[in-house]
């Protein structure tokens, strides 16, 4: 019987410890520090490094990855575990050597980088020297790769690349963008595309701006790239694996990309619910704190029900990828997540939010901000509907259609099957209650 929901007591303590170090030591940071990606900032050094160091001492560093590329090859599960408490912080995942996107663009570069890349690129991103960034997405289309018109053409020992990205997160301080092109217009997409790896001060790698997410502040940028590519010349040995082969490569990234998102969200929507508790109880009415009224119960268990099944559809999935550990045999599982990621964080902030009145919806609060990122979440490595779409595509292909007018459930052709069945028994047995009377 392998069915198991407790954690072994070794992995607990350092969970103990992570849990205690993010609260004590790393949430203040994203109270003083700003952004996680700008590694040039010189209070990064003087602050995270150390508690890097702390990090590593307990073997806990950079968690998503195995042990030969520096992390710990725990697998999912205990990521999982683990990202339950670093979600809570915006720089918990820095601290920890696992932040996205450079978390996925390291898995891409270690599983289709050659030796050269791995060396120059993928060795600075796992020491937490460099930040990097990923460029699908265009201004034109986001959500279906194959209307994605970049185009990069050989010529000679170099691909020339011309095309615009939209939303490449963090591209102002990555060290290297890792950007998706059409090699091969006469083929399908599925085909014709392929990645590679621009290193940032590339000429002619221009950002138009950078777009914020939320009401912007006049004067602060945002943090994702509208990147123009002109000309941008690259050597042929930066094609991150096959010509053609940024589809599955794309696939690689975004299905883990996905679930370690979730896992953080489970750590976002407990901090909501804890919020939304501690104002329960704490809140005067006439009648006593909010707590004793219904309609304030009945917010606080719909939320920890919505929680933990939530929890419990990523935890198995991280399951079912340490069991596989082949994505596509876990594209449905991880559509499901996905679509039920953006609803279940954004259903319980909004709930805590409106227990806290004016507080709540005040910038003296977080709500907000936890708001729009259950929207960005709605969209960002695919928007609800598509992730849906997939789930049902799945699903639906184990039903067959019935061959007649009924359904298998109706329920008079199942009755009739039944007496057909049954019937001589039937027969008999009425014929001997008769005869007993
Ligand atoms: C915070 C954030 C960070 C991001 N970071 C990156 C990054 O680092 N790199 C990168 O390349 N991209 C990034 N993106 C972009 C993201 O991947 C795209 O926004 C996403 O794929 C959707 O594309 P789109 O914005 O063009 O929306 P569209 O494709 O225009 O879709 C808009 C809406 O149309 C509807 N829709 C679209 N297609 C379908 C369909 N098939 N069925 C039903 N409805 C549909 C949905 O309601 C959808 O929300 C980021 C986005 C956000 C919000």
């Amino acid at each position: 019987m392998a069915w198991d929901f407790e954690t072994d007591p070794d992995y607990q303590k350092l969970l103990d410890w992570a849990d205690a170090f993010v609260r004590d030591e790393v949430e203040p940071l994203d109270l003083v520090l700003g952004d996680p990606y700008d590694k040039a900032d010189p209070r990064h050094r003087a602050l995270v490094r150390p508690l890097q160091q702390q990090v590593r001492d307990r073997g806990l560093w950079a968690c998503h990855l195995g042990p030969e590329l520096g992390g710990q090859g725990y697998g999912q599960v205990k990521l999982a575990l683990l990202n339950e408490i670093l979600g809570r912080s915006r720089w918990a995942p820095s601290v920890f050597g696992c932040q996205a996107p450079d978390s996925g663009n390291a898995e891409i570069i270690a599983l289709f980088g050659t030796p050269a890349q791995q060396e120059r690129y993928l060795r600075p991103l796992l020491d937490g020297e460099i930040s990097s960034s990923y460029s699908m997405t265009e201004p034109h289309a986001g959500a279906d790769p194959t209307l994605f018109t970049t185009r990069a053409v050989r010529d000679g020992d170099e691909w020339v690349i011309n095309g615009e990205k939209w939303f490449s997160s963090n591209a102002k301080h990555a060290a290297f963008i890792i950007v998706m092109a059409v090699t091969d217009p006469e083929v399908s997409a599925y085909e014709g595309m392929s990645m590679f790896i621009v290193p940032a001060g590339t000429p002619g790698l221009e950002i138009v701006r950078n777009v914020g997410v939320g009401p912007g502040h006049e004067g602060r940028e945002g943090s994702h790239g509208y990147l123009r590519y002109n000309d941008v010349r690259v050597p042929a040995d930066h094609l991150l694996g096959t010509e053609g082969g940024a589809f599955a490569i794309a696939q690689t990234r975004l299905g883990g990309g996905r679930i370690h998102h979730a896992m953080r969200t489970i750590a976002q929507v407990r901090r909501a619910f804890d919020m939304m508790c501690e104002r329960a109880v704490s809140r005067q009415t006439r009648w006593g704190p909010l707590a004793k009224l219904q309609l304030t119960r009945e917010k606080i268990a719909d939320s920890w029900i919505e929680i933990e099944q939530f929890r419990l559809l990523v935890l198995r999935t991280a399951w079912l990828i340490d069991k596989h550990r082949d994505y596509r045999r876990v594209r449905k599982d991880i559509a499901a997540v996905k679509a039920a990621m953006p609803k279940v964080l954004h259903d319980v902030v909004q709930r805590a939010m409106h227990l806290h009145g004016a507080l709540g919806v005040s910038n003296e609060m977080p709500f907000a901000a936890m708001l729009l990122g259950a929207e960005a979440l709605a969209i960002a490595d695919g928007p609800t509907e598509v992730h849906k779409i997939t789930l049902a595509r799945q699903l639906l292909k184990e039903y067959e259609p019935v061959p007649g007018l009924w359904p298998t459930a109706h329920l008079p052709t199942r009755r009739a099957a039944a007496r057909e069945r049954y019937a001589e028994t039937l027969e008999e047995a009425l014929e001997h209650a008769i005869g007993n009377q």
